[in-house]
């Protein structure tokens, strides 16, 4: 049975925004970020696709989304980046991860285990230059690496850190971050007797600072077609233009004429004071089309704008198409994406719901049923 609503995700747009990363990233490897199931896109799908188009690597957030793709047969490096804690450890020395070290405690497990199973382990160790959440501080990194390389069993493949304010456009916080990283890990470097990879940039980092791509580059939001800045290259059309690789869509179930003065939705909140056309749609909170954007937001039918009325449930939302002609009940809306000439995008939805793309896309797209198309 077709679905009433559904998430769609181009393979087309994720290997146009893979590609604009790359050229980009110029020789620097591109580690692919699929935590959050691929910020809402779909873990394995988008793995496979990136891992296709030449990824370096793939990151998680922990190491159970690493397991995953292991068991899906994905061999390219993982990284772990944030949820090490002594319950993952087995997983990543058996799988073949690699952990994001910030300290010498974790170090010291890893080790013990890598031993135990007899399989030497790859860590990357982290220093924190201003995030202030993970990695060691400049003045402790010198110990954190000595104390990696003293330790038997575990290789030191690379040092990272993560850029605090990786949205700004203006890179003058962003200089000073990589001016501190470069000083630390050109010190460690002289440390390691083998080859050891960089890598310090996410996708504020790629588009927005000059010199922050090293051996590799992180970028998450921009591989699903976004900026990090919520601008999504429209003021700035010096810059490649991304793809939004998601679209959300929904059938109309109901239209409906309402009289003037008639009350929609819980909570009566909003009254009609004209004769409206209302058409009624199966999607609501429950499915990430969060609450606050009752009253506020606008969806795409007919490939034009019409204005949600009244509160958002928990599995409908009603909106305005006075103003549209000829819907009928199985016709599309657009909630996410493009229908005619115009487009409702994650940025924008962001706006009314006082919050950033990243949580639009991750919301809607775990909370719904996705498929991939090829344009
Ligand atoms: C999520 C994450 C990224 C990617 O950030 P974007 O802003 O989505 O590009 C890079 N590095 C680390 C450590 C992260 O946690």
């Amino acid at each position: 049975m077709e679905a009433l609503k559904r998430v769609r995700v181009s393979r087309a747009a994720l290997a146009h925004n893979f590609e604009l990363c790359r050229r980009q990233a110029g020789t620097a490897g591109i580690i692919a970020l699929v935590k959050a199931d691929a910020y809402g896109h779909g873990m394995l799908e988008c793995a496979q696709c990136f891992a296709r188009l030449g990824a370096s690597g793939l990151a998680v957030a922990e190491a159970i989304e690493g397991v995953e793709l292991r068991k899906a047969g994905l061999a390219l490096p993982i990284y772990v980046l944030a949820g090490l804690a002594p319950q993952s450890i087995e997983a990543i020395v058996t799988h073949r991860l690699t952990p994001v070290v910030s300290d010498t405690q974790m170090l010291l497990l890893l080790a013990r285990e890598a031993e135990r199973s007899g399989r030497p382990l790859a860590v990357h160790l982290k220093v924190d230059v201003g995030m202030g959440r993970q990695g060691a501080l400049p003045g402790e990194f010198p110990v954190l690496v000595q104390q990696a390389l003293g330790t038997a069993w575990i290789k030191v493949d690379g040092l990272m850190a993560h850029l605090p304010k990786g949205d700004e456009r203006s890179a003058i916080h962003s200089n000073q971050v990589l001016a501190d990283f470069t000083r630390v890990s050109k010190e460690a470097l002289q440390l390691i007797p083998q080859p050891c990879s960089l890598h310090l940039a996410n996708s504020g980092g790629l588009f927005y600072v000059t010199g922050a791509g090293f051996d590799l580059v992180r970028p998450g939001i921009a591989l699903y077609g976004y900026y990090p800045d919520g601008r999504s290259g429209r003021e700035a059309a010096t810059e490649p233009r991304l793809r939004p690789a998601m679209q959300f869509s929904a059938i109309v179930l109901q239209v409906r004429q309402l009289p003037a003065g008639q009350t929609v939705g819980y909570d009566c909140t909003f009254t009609t004071t004209r004769p409206t056309t209302l058409a009624v749609l199966p999607v609501g909170y429950a499915d990430g089309y969060l609450r606050k954007l009752s009253g506020r937001a606008q969806v795409l039918i007919g490939g034009q704008r019409a204005q949600v009325l009244g509160r958002i449930s928990m599995n409908l939302t009603a909106v305005d198409i006075s103003h549209i002609h000829g819907v009928q009940a199985g016709d599309e809306a657009v909630l996410l994406g493009r229908q005619g000439g115009d487009v409702i995008d994650a940025d924008e939805l962001a706006s009314w719901m006082e919050t950033i793309n990243y949580e639009v896309l991750c919301l809607i797209g775990r909370l719904n049923s996705r498929e991939y198309i090829d344009e």
